[in-house]
């Protein structure tokens, strides 16, 4: 233990300097589309641009509610979450506008995945290597898209946390100095305050790091001791031991490292092992593989009833395109495949870059389980690139200028597939302007306790622009927990409010007590056996109800029309069995193109030229009705109705001001959501209009 060096912490100018000029373009590139977004006024709330992700806003209500110092029992904020956290201090710190935030976080934070890139590349001295990895592993597509300006989410540091570990085991493994075994552990903490899914990368880094101990470093006692800081570091105990005990080991290795030998660092090892199983820390690992890998496994194992599972409907889930997951790990399919080749030879040559193994193997788990891991492989991968284009120069002997020309050629054309890609990727935030001053102006009306009922896709969004409760977000959206909203926007409005009712104080009932599912202690509670029975019930408008505790608005905007279809998947289908029902008509045409036979909503549908039959294909559907919307120089809604044949159960309804026409069956024209948001037709014994945007509407409902 003579090699003792602090000095190998100081960063030398010309790294500074690297990491500072990629860390500069890497905060440039990502500003372009704050420039492109700045030209559309609709973008902006609060005189700051909106972010994109929808999740981001549940961490915003998060940092909101810390900052204002309350917040609702069992309003599901996110106060006290990393993210929230961060931005809760930064704003507290710095003074900056909460909104400015939230845009520019991920452009800053997630540009630090430059520095452990670079300073992997430097443990091997390679520091060439690790400018082109840094540059390239800042913005290539899967990276990019999931830190780009307003993609505000845990995603920014999601991969810059690890791989600073895994720098850190690299170098304990290079340099052997006892200084060093507290860097990976540190990151370990971080990352298991910082994103709890993180569990199974760390996991899979140990045991990669182990394995590579076993085989290659076998007497090598730091490795052993680094591996227990790290078990303590995921460990399930209170984070004030685990840093005790964390501190304790390293000072004791530190001060007394001549009395270190390796029956002592098993000693250690065998004791965090201890302390890491009795925690029980192996289930999120389960978990995370039964839901993405095992695809058809039911959400949760002890409900009464066969939901629709939600993971039906992720499409990322899907089966993946090679050449997008190339494209997304490394900007283009030649740059993947040398960068494929330099990692390789990397390993071969440096056995210790073994251990950022983990990243990729994470990262190739999108081949199974869907494109959002690609993310994990870009910086090794771009680290891999890195190492093939210097080594190729070395071997073709380029020199001097001729070098430093050759890699900036190649610099530049291996980045310029990724510039199209920022190009081409200009996604719009998640709401716009006119939706954000609906619910701007809904804050004022309802109280902090009163819920709205709105899909799960503007639960976070309202909850953070109105102070609401919400039913079901981006987090809770299980099949069981988008039932009922399913139900109450997809039903006749008895039905549609009576279930609004139960729901609602079911949930909040359900917090207090161990109720179970929400469906099954109503129908207990309402003597009913029969799920089919109980819910026709519904239909009636003398059913009992529990005590109103509150007020419940109904969130209806326009964007819903879309997803209509889906929504209803949730709720159309035999609980006992699962079997889903057939499909309602909602066919919603948002091009229209007039020919001589009428107006084409799709290549083979037509709308009659007399407005009292529709044509799909060969088959001629009379209409029951023809309705038409249109906004009168008031702004009121003014609704037509041309009446057809009153056997026939479908209608059309066209939208004027949306440029869209509805062809709809009996059941979906008698829904909720298109009476009360596409006609405005409400049961005034149920529902009261509170705001009538063309935007969006909110109903406030009166049982
Ligand atoms: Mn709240």
């Amino acid at each position: 233990m003579n090699r003792l060096n602090f000095k190998n912490f100081h960063l030398s100018k010309q790294t500074f300097l690297m990491i500072a000029i990629a860390f500069a373009f890497s905060v440039l590139v990502r500003l372009y589309w704050v420039y492109w977004a700045s030209g559309y006024l609709a973008f902006y709330w609060n005189n700051e641009l909106m972010i994109s992700t929808n999740d981001g806003y549940a961490f915003a209500e998060g940092a909101r509610d810390m900052l204002a110092g309350f917040h609702q029992p069992n309003d599901l904020s996110y106060v006290g979450m990393s993210l929230s956290t961060l931005t809760f201090w930064i704003v507290k710190i710095f003074g900056f506008k909460i909104e400015a935030v939230m845009l520019y976080l991920s452009v800053f934070v997630g540009s630090l995945i430059v520095v452990p890139v670079l300073l992997i590349a430097l443990e091997y001295g390679a520091a060439r290597a690790g400018f082109i990895a840094a540059l390239l592993a800042s913005v290539a597509d899967s990276y990019y898209n999931r830190t780009m300006a307003g993609y505000y989410d845990t995603d920014m540091l999601v991969i810059v946390i690890p791989m600073f570990m895994i720098w850190g085991l690299i170098r304990v493994i290079e340099r052997k100095n006892s200084v060093d075994i507290i860097i990976a552990p540190i990151f370990v903490l971080m990352y298991n305050w910082w994103y709890l899914s993180g569990f199974s990368l760390i996991s899979v880094t140990t045991v990669i790091f182990l394995l590579y101990t076993l085989i290659l470093d076998r007497k090598n006692m730091l490795n052993y001791v680094t591996i227990a800081l790290m078990l303590l570091g995921i460990a399930n105990l209170n984070f004030y031991a685990k840093v005790l005990l964390m501190v304790a080991i390293y000072i004791g290795v530190l001060f007394k490292k001549d009395r270190l030998n390796l029956k002592i660092s098993f000693f250690i090892l065998g004791a965090a092992c201890i302390v890491f199983v009795l925690g029980g820390g192996l289930n999120p690992i389960v978990f995370q593989l039964k839901f993405y890998v095992f695809r058809g496994v039911s959400e949760v194992a002890d409900v009464s009833f066969n939901y629709f599972n939600v993971n039906q409907t992720i499409q990322e889930s899907g089966i993946v395109n090679l050449a997008l997951f190339c494209e997304r790990i490394s900007g283009s399919v030649v740059v993947f495949l040398l960068s494929l080749i330099g990692l390789c030879a990397f390993c071969f040559k440096h056995k210790s870059a073994f251990i950022s193994l983990s990243m990729i193997a994470l990262g190739f788990l999108a081949l199974k389980g869907g494109l959002r891991f690609t993310i994990y492989a870009v910086p090794v991968m771009a680290l891999g690139f890195g190492y093939f284009v210097t080594s190729a120069l070395e071997y073709f002997k380029f020199k001097d200028i001729k070098y430093k020309i050759a890699y900036a050629c190649i610099l530049i054309l291996s980045l310029y597939p990724v510039a199209k890609h920022i190009y081409g990727y200009k996604i719009p935030p998640v709401f716009y302007e006119k939706e954000v001053r609906v619910l701007d102006e809904f804050k004022k009306i309802a109280g902090r306790e009163d819920y709205a009922l709105a899909w799960w896709d503007y639960g976070y969004p309202i909850r953070y622009y109105s102070d609401v409760k919400t039913l079901i977000d981006g987090g809770k959206h299980l099949g069981r927990d988008n039932f009922a909203v399913s139900f109450a926007l997809g039903s006749k409005q008895n039905s549609s409010a009576n279930m609004a009712r139960l729901e609602v104080e079911y949930t909040e009932l359900g917090f207090n007590q161990k109720i179970g599912e929400n469906l099954k202690k109503m129908m207990s509670d309402a003597n009913s056996s029969s799920i089919g029975e109980f819910l026709a019930n519904l239909d009636d408008k003398n059913i009992s109800l529990p005590p109103k505790t509150r007020e419940i608005y109904y969130y209806l905007p326009d964007r819903m029309i879309n997803i209509f279809p889906t929504i209803l998947q949730f709720s159309r289908l035999d609980l006992k069995t699962g079997q889903k029902f057939a499909d309602p008509l909602f066919f919603a045409a948002n091009s229209l193109q007039q020919t001589k036979e009428g107006i084409m909503l799709s290549p083979n549908v037509i709308l009659s030229n007399k407005l009292d039959s529709v044509i799909i294909g060969s088959n001629k559907l009379k209409l029951n009705s023809f309705y038409e919307t249109k906004y009168n120089e008031n702004g009121k809604l003014d609704v037509n109705v041309q009446v057809g044949d009153d056997s026939s159960k479908y209608y059309v309804i066209f939208m004027r001001d949306y440029g869209r026409i509805l062809l709809l069956d009996e059941e979906m024209f008698n829904s909720t959501f298109v009476q009360l948001f596409v006609l405005e037709r409400f049961d005034s014994e149920l529902f009261e209009p509170v705001i009538l945007d063309s935007s969006a509407k909110i109903y406030k409902l009166k049982r």
